[in-house]
């Protein structure tokens, strides 16, 4: 089964490459399918936008790549190094070069500890001595837009969600990270802040030679953001592929419904189209097939017995969809929607040439 489900892949020199990841969560009404066969690079410099209804598994798929949680299955390469393999010690090493920031920044931030402390605190652990932590520290407060003197001796309760979320990001950007992975990171901020904590990111992508995962259940922030977009549904990757072409003309039933539910900016034509029918299927005990199908206004029968393998529809776009929303003649596209479904043999067939 090696390979299945990793046809959108694009090479070697990805900072980050995640395949055919599993975790699952034992409980005690069963084992939660959390994250099942997840495959997706990132490349330097790259934005990767990952978006999905809560509870499809965004948050389990960054916690994975950092390994604060155990993966049941699977291979993650980062810098051309295993995670899964990586002693303990040496993982405490990686993580500072894999930085996280999530939706609630004040939950991260020790409530005792000053503004200018908290932004130096990785590099205390790391033993840097004092006099470098400060001058990191004014650094990287003026980078993050606290640089003014009255931040820097503020505890978190005195901040603003924008201004604990900065503080957030400063953390991470002193231990240098190459990789960010954005969980959430504007979802409990005013829109006006989202905005500016938006632009931060993309300011300090550049300056500090960054790669971004982007995680966010809005797709209008990750839009904003993104290069490429990672559509999952239920632990499955549905879409993957140029944000601009994915949003612009979605290959899955399931991105293009999530795409009518989003609100429009023009307010007297509300929403594009139906918002999602039916409850999001038990983790526990997802449909066979394509877990979209229970909701999924194409589904057949064979989507029912057959996962449907991710495959290349366009060029730069990737769908795991037996009856793909493939509009119009395009020179590399899959079989048309209308047509016979191809046999499954050519189906498991990665479109792109990989191996
Ligand atoms: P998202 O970030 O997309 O909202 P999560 O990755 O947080 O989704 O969760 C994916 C699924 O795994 C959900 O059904 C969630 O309830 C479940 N889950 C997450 N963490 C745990 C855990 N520690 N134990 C059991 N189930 C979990
Ligand atoms: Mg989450």
């Amino acid at each position: 089964m090696a390979g299945s489900g990793t046809a959108h892949l694009r090479g070697e020199d990805a900072l980050l490459r995640v395949e055919e990841l599993v975790v699952e969560y034992p409980t005690k009404g069963g084992v939660v399918q959390a994250v099942s066969d997840v495959s997706f690079d990132v490349l330097p410099g790259e934005t990767l936008g990952i978006v999905g209804e809560s509870g499809c598994g965004k948050s389990t798929t960054g916690r994975a790549v950092l390994r604060l949680d155990r993966m049941t299955a699977g291979r993650i390469t980062f810098a051309g190094e295993r995670i899964e393999k990586a002693p303990e010690k040496r993982m405490r090493e990686l993580r500072r070069s894999m930085q996280m920031i999530f939706q609630d920044p004040q939950a991260s931030l020790n409530p005792r500890r000053s503004v200018k402390d908290l932004v130096v605190e990785g590099l205390a652990v790391a033993g840097v001595p004092k006099e470098e932590r400060a001058k990191v520290s004014r650094e990287v407060l003026t980078q993050v837009g606290l640089g003014s003197e009255r931040f820097a001796n503020l505890l978190p309760r005195q901040l603003s969600g924008g201004q604990a979320q900065r503080v957030a990001i400063g953390r991470a950007l002193a231990l240098r990270p190459r990789l960010l992975i954005c969980d959430e990171p504007v979802s409990a901020l005013d829109v006006s802040v989202q905005a500016q904590i938006l632009n931060l990111i993309e300011e300090l992508k550049a300056s500090h030679d960054l790669t971004v995962v982007f995680i966010a259940h809005d797709l209008g922030v990750v839009r904003a953001v993104s290069d490429n977009v990672l559509v999952m549904y239920l632990g499955k990757v549905c879409e993957f592929g140029d944000s601009e072409r994915v949003y612009s003309s979605p290959a899955h039933p399931y991105t293009r419904a999530l795409l009518d539910s989003v609100p429009l900016t023009d307010p007297d034509r509300g929403f594009n189209g139906p918002a999602l029918e039916g409850d999001l299927p038990s983790p526990l005990n997802p449909p066979t097939g394509c877990r979209f199908r229970t909701r999924c206004p194409l589904a057949e029968e064979r989507c029912a017995t057959e996962p449907p393998q991710i495959r290349e529809v366009r060029p730069g776009q990737y769908v795991a969809c037996h009856f793909p929303l493939v509009s119009g003649p395009s020179p590399d596209a899959a079989p048309a929607t209308s047509a016979e479904p191809a046999p499954a043999a050519a189906e498991s067939q990665p479109a792109a040439g990989t191996a």
